[in-house]
C-alpha cells in the first residue's frame, strides 16, 4: 500500500516495548488497522495526546507490505471526543461502542456505513445526554450494517408468525423462536412483546427519531439483549458490559 491518508477513530490502545505505543483504528477506507507509534509515550512526543480511546482523527501511515502492523506518521485530530472521557457513564457507553467494532470486523475489510455508524454514535453519546439510548441505537443499527440483522416477523424454528406468547431472541437462529422452538435451541433468551416492538422501530426510525422515542422502561431490556446477541457473534461476553454493570451497581438511582 506505502504511504496513505484516511480518516479514522481510535478503538483501541496499548505500549508497546519501552516507549512505543500499540494502536488500533477503525479507519473510513480501510477498515480495522493496527499501527506502531514510535516514542509516542515518550514526553513531548509529537503524537501529543492525539492517540487517545475514541479520538477521530486524520491518519497518515505507511504499509511496508511486510507485517501486519502499520507505521503511524501523523495523526491530526479533527475531534477529540474528549467529553466522551470526562463522564463514566458516557465513557462506559462509548466504550461498548468501540468494542463492538474491535470484535466483531476482521481485519482491513472496509465498511464505509459502519465507519459512518461508529462516528455518528460517539457524537450521540458526547452530545445527546442519554448514553445509553446511543449506544442501544448503534448496536441495533451496527449489528444489522455486518448482517446479523434479527428476524422479528416469524420463528426461526418453525416459521410461525409473529406475535405468539413467550417469545425468545434465538442467538444462533438469527432470530425470534417461539417456546417449544427456543427450548431445543442452544442460545435462546425471553424477550418481552414490548422490547420486539422497540426493537423493530429502533431499526426502521431514522437515527434522530431512534435516539429520541420514548422507549418507557424498556433500554435495560433491550440493552441486554443486544449484548447477549453481540456476545455470540463475538464467542465471549463483551468486556465493556460488566464495567457498565459495575458501574449501575455502584451509582444506585443513578443513570442506568
Ligand atoms: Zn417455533
Amino acid at each position: 500500500m506505502g504511504l496513505e491518508k484516511t480518516q479514522a477513530v481510535v478503538i483501541g490502545r496499548r505500549g508497546l516495548g519501552e516507549s512505543d505505543r500499540l494502536v488500533t483504528f477503525y479507519s473510513r477506507r480501510f477498515g480495522k488497522i493496527h499501527g506502531v507509534a514510535r516514542a509516542a509515550r515518550r514526553p513531548r512526543s509529537r503524537f501529543g495526546g492525539a492517540l487517545e480511546l475514541f479520538t477521530l482523527g486524520e491518519l497518515v501511515f505507511f504499509d511496508t507490505g511486510k507485517s501486519d502492523l502499520l507505521r503511524i506518521d501523523h495523526f491530526d485530530i479533527v475531534h477529540p471526543f474528549s467529553r466522551v472521557r470526562d463522564d463514566l457513564d458516557r465513557f462506559g457507553h462509548a466504550s461498548w461502542i468501540v468494542e463492538c467494532v474491535a470484535r466483531l470486523t476482521a481485519e482491513q475489510d472496509r465498511h464505509r456505513a459502519l465507519y459512518g455508524l461508529l462516528v455518528r454514535g460517539l457524537r450521540a453519546v458526547e452530545t445527546s445526554g442519554r448514553p445509553a439510548r446511543a449506544a442501544l441505537c448503534f448496536g441495533v443499527r451496527g449489528v444489522e450494517a455486518l448482517g446479523h440483522r434479527p428476524r422479528l416477523d416469524v420463528c426461526v424454528g418453525c416459521h410461525r408468525s409473529y406475535p405468539f406468547p413467550q417469545a425468545h431472541l434465538d442467538l444462533d437462529g438469527g432470530g425470534l423462536a417461539c417456546a417449544a422452538c427456543a427450548r431445543e435451541a442452544s442460545a435462546a433468551l425471553p424477550i418481552s412483546a414490548a422490547a420486539v416492538g422497540a426493537l423493530d422501530r429502533l431499526r426502521t426510525l431514522s437515527w434522530d427519531e431512534a435516539l429520541a422515542t420514548p422507549l418507557p422502561g424498556l433500554e435495560p431490556e433491550l440493552a441486554s439483549v443486544l449484548d447477549a446477541h453481540v456476545s455470540r457473534l463475538i464467542g465471549q461476553p463483551t468486556r465493556t458490559r460488566r464495567f457498565l454493570r459495575e458501574l449501575r451497581r455502584l451509582t444506585p438511582g443513578g443513570r442506568p
